[in-house]
């Protein structure tokens, strides 16, 4: 880290008014969200647990206490990229602030714990190994802590979907330190979690906060998979061209392929999986980071440390593993709460895969409580791509929510609403046919029988005397495919995994078959269905349509790279491109009205006020000249 950035200015509000603070230090007019409410929690000395979703100012609900309590802060966060991100963008506004960490030589450490021991610091970044040693335990206790933070804490639930034993350690911090308010967030768990969550910290029902999961700036679609390479790219060059996004596939293979595929046509992208060596994936991350426009095609092993509010997209070629994660996955795009898409190809093997890994997971294991919770969240990830009703809708449910909207008007089923048909009787066929070949078939022999086929195994296994023996002439084979697919998504069939995706009827099949429960099936879209898209509203920060805004903004970011290369820090812990609109919009002419804009604190506008009221100056001159 910059050594001279922690000689800047830096601001003292210990003890001050937190709207006073945020102001100062902030540069923010008002509380987001219930921002206020935990703030004021933590200041009287209670404990929180904030579920809120990504980009909706978790951050500062322990940044601002941390800054008005006397003492140090202490984050606890499981990335060392993300903690020198926000160590930067935290000195950049002029706060105390450090991290300690295996990338620090032996004599910045010592000299950061000095630091902490004489009252120096606000906030101090650590990962959760450093915590428990014995060294770092005594510097606590000889130092004030103004408050503990937890980052990401459904790590420390093994209801969460990224369970890390390792994580549990940090849930000692409130044995160790019972008085020190502590504060744990995370942007995705669901009932069972936060449950979970708040034993494990001690903390009461009291404590817990949970805010809108909304994120009305994300467009959700789901496509059906046929030629998942091509549909990514019709999707990128259509929706998405020139802008930053993340492309999350299952295997390193596929990642491989993927980022290569679309560099071939044009379309700059990097892999990232647990394959390559640290030193290139921490390459690629950077250029991320910090270049405009780069895509890069990743394992779930690329996100935790991504703090980048332009990221425009997230792609997933194959499933995720639970909506949760699927929830989180997504929620890295459009931070800055610019319109962003979350966009997926899906297909039935994927789910037959899903469940195969699931399985090799439970290793026998299979009815425990812990592998019931596994099925289920699968089970409500295949309703989500099933569904026919609102997609943000079935989101929101899922995490408890009830929203007060049918219809969102922002996801693929609300834009172009799905056509649905009676599928009763074609269901009925299927599962007959199923129970008269022995529930030993996967679908592609089934609907065979169905369509009265004439391949070689139907001859072998003697199966076109079958009564089903093509009485499935109504559809072809991609539609019998879409019945099974559905019928799975719906509980109402089941793939036996261990034999080799064989259909198998449950115990819900018997409703259909005797004709007590009906079903409803949705209609297949073609996957070329975007390119007829609705298009989308205009976005609420746009630049203003005046002559020049498109110069200005483009000179002001100019100077924003400038000033963020020389310091090496990502350009947007300068300022956020909101600002740089704000400041288009406004134009300030002095330090006072630069002040007022959104986003700058007083350090900012020491630091940065006068470079870019010249740029804004130079360009009003020009405009006048012409
Ligand atoms: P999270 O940790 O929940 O993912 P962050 O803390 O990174 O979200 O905040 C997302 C963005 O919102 C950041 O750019 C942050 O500066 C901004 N932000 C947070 N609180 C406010 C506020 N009260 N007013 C305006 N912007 C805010
Ligand atoms: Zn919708």
């Amino acid at each position: 880290m910059d050594a001279s950035l922690a000689n800047g200015a830096s601001v003292n509000v210990t003890g001050a008014d937190p709207h006073e603070a945020l102001r100062s230090v902030f540069g923010y007019e008002s509380f987001r969200a219930r921002q206020e409410e935990i703030v004021a929690h933590l200041l009287g000395g209670g404990h929180a647990l904030v579920v809120m979703p990504t980009g909706s100012g978790k951050s500062l609900c322990y940044q601002l206490p941390a800054l008005v309590r006397a003492g140090v802060g202490v984050v606890v966060s499981p990335l060392i990229s993300l903690m020198q991100d926000q160590v930067a963008a935290l000195r950049q506004q002029g706060v105390r602030a450090a991290f300690l960490n295996s990338s620090l030589s032996g004599r910045a450490k010592r000299r950061t714990r000095q630091e902490v021991r004489s009252g120096q610091l606000d906030l101090l970044y650590v990962a959760p190994e450093r915590l428990m040693t014995e060294r770092f335990r005594r510097l606590l206790g000889e130092s004030e802590v103004a408050l503990f933070a937890i980052d990401e804490a459904h790590c420390l639930s093994q209801w969460g979907h990224d369970f890390r034993p390792d994580y549990l350690k940090v849930a000692r911090l409130r044995e160790l330190f019972p008085e020190v308010p502590t504060i744990a967030t995370t942007a995705t768990a669901d009932e069972q979690t936060r449950r979970d969550l708040l034993d494990r910290l001690r903390m009461s029902s009291r404590d817990l906060f949970v805010a809108g999961f909304d994120r009305p700036e994300i467009r959700y679609t789901v496509t059906l998979k046929r030629k998942p390479q091509q549909q990514l790219r019709r999707f990128i060059r259509g929706e998405h061209d020139g802008d930053a996004g993340i492309v999350y596939c299952l295997s390193r293979n596929n990642v491989e392929k993927t980022a290569q595929k679309l560099s071939e046509h044009g379309i700059e992208a990097l892999p990232y999986h647990a394959g390559l060596s640290s030193k290139k994936r921490q390459r690629h991350q950077n250029r991320f980071l910090r270049e405009e426009g780069l895509v890069v095609v990743a394992t779930v092993a690329f996100g935790m440390g991504i703090d980048k509010p332009d990221v425009r997209f997230v792609a997933h070629l194959d499933l995720p593993r639970s909506l949760e994660a699927y929830y989180q996955e997504t929620g890295r795009a459009g931070r800055d709460g610019q319109p962003a898409d979350a966009w997926m190809a899906y297909r039935y093997a994927d789910v037959v895969r899903l469940r195969k890994i699931m399985e090799g997971d439970l290793d026998g294991d299979g009815n425990t409580e812990y592998a019931w919770t596994k099925r289920h969240k699968l089970n409500a990830l295949i309703g989500y791509c099933e569904t026919s009703a609102c997609r943000r809708r079935v989101l929101l449910k899922y995490f408890g929510q009830d929203p007060d909207f049918e219809r969102c008007g922002n996801c693929d089923t609300c834009l172009s609403p799905v056509e649905t048909w009676d599928g009763t009787v074609a269901a009925q066929k299927l599962m007959s046919c199923i129970a008269r070949t022995g529930q030993r078939f996967g679908a592609g022999h089934v609907t065979d029988v169905l369509l009265g086929r004439d391949t070689k195994k139907i001859r072998q296994k003697g199966h076109k005397r079958l009564s089903t023996y093509d009485i499935g002439g109504e559809l072809g084979k991609a539609g019998w495919k879409s019945v099974a697919r559905q019928l799975v998504a719906a509980g109402l069939l089941e793939v036996d995994v261990a034999g080799y995706g064989a259909l198998k009827l449950t115990e819900a099949s018997g409703a259909v078959l005797r004709g007590e429960r009906d079903v409803q099936l949705r209609e297949d879209r073609r996957p070329d269905g975007s390119s007829e898209k609705k298009k989308r509203t205009a976005p609420a920060d746009e630049l203003p349509d005046t002559p020049g805004a498109k110069d200005l903004f483009e000179a002001l970011r100019e100077k924003r790279t400038q000033l963020a290369s020389e310091q090496e820090v990502p350009p947007y812990v300068v300022f956020a491109d909101k600002t740089l609109k704000a400041m288009v919009a406004h134009q300030p002419a002095t330090l006072d009205e630069f002040n007022a804009l959104s986003g700058v604190g007083e350090v900012k506008r020491e630091r940065y006020g006068e470079a870019f009221l010249a740029v804004i100056a130079e360009h009003a001159a020009e405009d006048e000249g012409t």
